[in-house]
């Protein structure tokens, strides 16, 4: 395991908050379980703070206020304030201040959850030890002027601990007495808090670990259908890190992105504005320059071949491809130049060509290279 070589301390707060919250869910609510079951009003409560905890996190403090993707109202920057602090992970502004240093500097050394120290790493290492010096939190002042915010920074344990912890106690002992408090602490309380944070977790280690790069591999981040599963939509990871400030993480019709669906209901009822879109022909573009930079590695590859027969005719099928790549991208330029709408029809249709590029260049690199006897 690689850890960072700037001087590290283990931070305790972290380190036994995390341990006591892992035991808790890992030994002491399956033990509940085991005794007293669930009855609807626990799994109702569980499912609720699993919704409004993750999605306040995926919602508000990444889309929202850490990339701006769009403007919302006060209800919803409260409801995610309150709940995004009930996830425990820290306030708005430290979060946003760590997120926006990882889209600035991933897979570097100044990437709070840097993947190239290690998946432990990504994943929750960085938070049970301290890096020093602690970077300054220099690039959150326009999260300081709003109000709520400031709020929330100030009292976002006591929000965690008490609307977090306390009150699905609370809720539970009103619905069934002592053994229903005990209940609400540990499943809608303990339970959920480990279950968001790991899936939160994951976007930072297992989301620069698993799947696709249809748009870049200019950095570790990939698209993953699975993790799009757990972390309400946030899986389209390489999607993400190239178009940061589009409020879809999944930009195809059929991606499984609830927080993209979150945010469109909520600017329908006027609750969200200004909702920021990469325009089709940009996110066209940037799958067209990804199929080449494939297609001109695929040509690499061929090139060392032994099999002179061989090597001649994978080439020229991938110089017709490379040829078909070129056309298109050059048409994409000026129809973005001319600011031309594309159509629906239009975009699947360009969408299809890059697949069917795609899939004759996978197929070429599915052949084994040929050694010349
Ligand atoms: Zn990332
Ligand atoms: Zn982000």
């Amino acid at each position: 395991m690689k850890f960072p070589e700037i001087p590290k301390r283990v931070d305790w707060i972290n380190t036994v908050f995390l341990l006591m919250i892992s035991l808790l869910a890992l030994v002491a609510a399956p033990i509940y379980l085991w005794h007293h079951g669930m009855d609807g009003f626990q799994l109702g409560m569980f499912i609720f703070y699993v919704l409004a905890t993750g999605m306040s996190i995926t919602l508000g403090y990444h889309r929202l206020f850490s990339h701006l993707s769009f403007k919302a109202k006060w209800p919803v920057r409260l409801f995610t304030l309150v709940f995004g602090a009930c996830a425990f992970e820290n306030s708005v502004i430290n979060w946003a201040s760590d997120h926006r240093r990882h889209h600035k500097h991933t897979d570097h050394d100044d990437d709070p959850y840097d993947i190239s120290k290690g998946f432990f790493w990504a994943h929750i290492g960085w938070i049970l030890f301290k890096t020093l010096p602690e970077p300054p939190l220099d690039n959150v002042a326009d999260l300081r002027r709003d109000k709520l915010v400031v709020w929330q920074a100030k009292w976002d344990k006591v929000i965690a601990l008490t609307v977090g912890l306390m009150l699905p106690a609370v809720l539970g002992y009103l619905h069934s007495g002592p053994i229903g408090a005990l209940g609400g602490f540990l499943i809608a309380g303990v339970l959920r808090v480990f279950v968001v944070q790991q899936c939160t977790f994951f976007i930072n280690s297992l989301c620069h670990t698993i799947g696709s790069q249809p748009y870049s591999t200019k950095c570790s981040a990939r698209d993953s259908f699975v993790m799009s599963l757990v972390t309400f939509g946030e899986g389209y990871h390489n999607y993400h890190h190239e178009f940061q400030h589009d409020y879809r993480n999944g930009v195809k019709p059929w991606n499984f992105d609830p927080t993209k669906w979150a945010i469109w209901c909520l600017s329908k009822v006027g609750l969200a504005s200004n909702l920021r879109r990469v325009p089709h022909e940009k996110i066209l573009l940037a799958e067209l320059q990804e199929a080449r930079r494939r297609a001109d590695a695929e040509m690499a590859r061929v090139a060392a071949s032994d099999d002179a027969a061989w090597r001649e005719s994978a080439t020229k099928a991938l110089e017709a491809l490379n040829e078909r790549l070129t056309a298109s991208y050059q048409e994409l330029e000026r129809i973005v130049a001319e600011k031309v709408q594309l159509s629906r029809e239009a975009i699947d249709r360009w969408s299809s060509e890059i697949r069917e590029i795609l899939s004759h260049i996978a197929e070429l690199k599915a052949q084994r290279l040929p050694v010349a006897a």
